[in-house]
């Protein structure tokens, strides 16, 4: 087994996870503010040419709007994906160039990273970036704080993973949501798997099963009576 392999092993299990989580919760990292009757969705590791273009009907049939943190790699081979899921009303954030784990990444090869994102994604899109979500969520050898005063950037974690990068049914996901929604919740989901060639089980490159929850997702929402928008709604101060 490669170190990758026992890596990627070591840190899905679910008590590591759990772990992460419960940690994270307590990292400087932005959290959705709790007084609105609102959530975020956001797609992770995208753009993809199968499944980005179907998650964004999902959504508009399900009238939500969400947040894309997209690879830079995966931006250069489909710009005109992100160019449509901004046309749609969706937010753009950066998941780095190259979906390199921080901790894994010196500083000055972090700032290479996110620079490079900022200047590809506000070239495209002619706006400025304002979310980073870092790869697996970990901010490594980085301080958000400092990241953010530096590159206007501000760094954003989930409160809720679907854990769907290792769910094969609709329901798997649908039902992981379920549990993790409240008002200022921010669900972690994936529209791609940039990793899933360099990595074996238990991840499932094939997104149809987050794809076929979204309808039901849209269904929690209405019952809750939660909005999805994007991350600059929920956070918005006025
Ligand atoms: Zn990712």
């Amino acid at each position: 087994m490669s170190l990758d392999h026992w890596l990627v092993r070591q840190t899905t299990r679910p008590s590591f996870v759990h772990w992460v989580e419960r940690f994270s919760r307590r990292m400087p990292v932005r959290q959705g503010p709790l007084q609105r009757a609102e959530v975020s969705l956001t797609f992770d590791d995208g753009p993809h040419p199968r499944w980005t273009p179907a998650i964004l009907d999902a959504l508009e049939r399900a009238d939500a709007k969400a947040t894309f943190f997209v690879v830079g790699q995966a931006v250069d081979a489909h710009p005109e994906i992100v160019l449509e899921t901004r046309r749609r009303g969706h937010e753009i954030g950066t998941h780095l160039y190259s979906h390199e784990r921080a901790v894994s990444l010196d500083p000055r090869r972090f700032d290479d990273e996110l620079s490079k994102s900022r200047q590809q994604l506000e070239a495209l899109l002619g706006e400025p970036l304002r979310w980073l979500r870092f790869p697996y969520g970990e901010p490594g050898l980085q301080d958000p704080r400092t990241v953010e005063r530096i590159h206007g950037v501000r760094a954003v974690h989930w409160t809720y993973s679907s854990h769907d990068s290792r769910a094969r049914h609709a329901t798997d996901v649908s039902e992981r949501v379920r549990a993790g929604l409240r008002a200022g919740a921010i669900i972690l989901l994936h529209d791609a798997l940039f990793d899933a060639d360099r990595v074996s089980a238990p991840y499932v490159a094939d997104r149809s099963a987050t794809l076929a929850a979204i309808p039901a997702i849209a269904e929690l929402l209405n019952q809750h009576k939660l909005r999805a928008v994007t991350l600059s709604e929920l956070f918005r101060t006025a």
